[in-house]
């Protein structure tokens, strides 16, 4: 398998490395979106939600907190932003799990661009939910 982010965690491919542990790494993207902004990706490969081991996505989501909260002790960063691209359709460009943790300051010009949300009846929603209940 060809996966450049299991290539960094076996050290074949350069990182910036923020944090290490037996389940996540944590590394610095290299086209990054904003100043600091990193991913972290569980060690064990999964392409995405679907075969993601729960236990390897609690790690990542702490881990990705826990970085989080420390960017926002830094005296420039006024926000963070967790983001994770699931599908070609979400925009996801790398196939090994990952969780962007994308710190935010005033008028960065960071951010997800879409159609201004509509307010849907709650009828409308309580079939949206039926059906979401109906998938899990
Ligand atoms: P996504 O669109 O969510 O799949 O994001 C993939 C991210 O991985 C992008 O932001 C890329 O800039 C980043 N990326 C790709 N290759 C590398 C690499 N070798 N080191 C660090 N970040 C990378
Ligand atoms: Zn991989």
């Amino acid at each position: 398998m060809n996966c450049i982010f299991c290539a960094i965690v076996a050290r074949e491919a350069d990182a910036s490395v923020v944090h290490e542990d037996e389940a996540v790494l944590a590394f610095l993207d290299i086209r990054p979106f904003t100043p600091g902004h990193l991913l972290v990706i569980p060690k064990r490969h999964a392409a995405g939600l679907g075969t993601l081991d729960p236990e390897d996505a609690g790690a990542m989501f702490r881990v990705a907190c826990t970085i989080g909260a420390a960017l926002r002790t830094a005296p420039d960063v006024d926000g963070v932003n967790l983001l994770q691209a699931d599908g070609v359709a979400a925009g996801q460009e790398v196939f090994h799990a990952h969780l962007h943790v994308i710190p935010r300051r005033e008028g960065d010009g960071f951010g997800l661009r879409g159609p201004l949300p509509s307010m849907p009846p709650r009828a409308a929603l309580d079939r949206t939910a039926a059906g979401i209940r109906a998938l899990l």
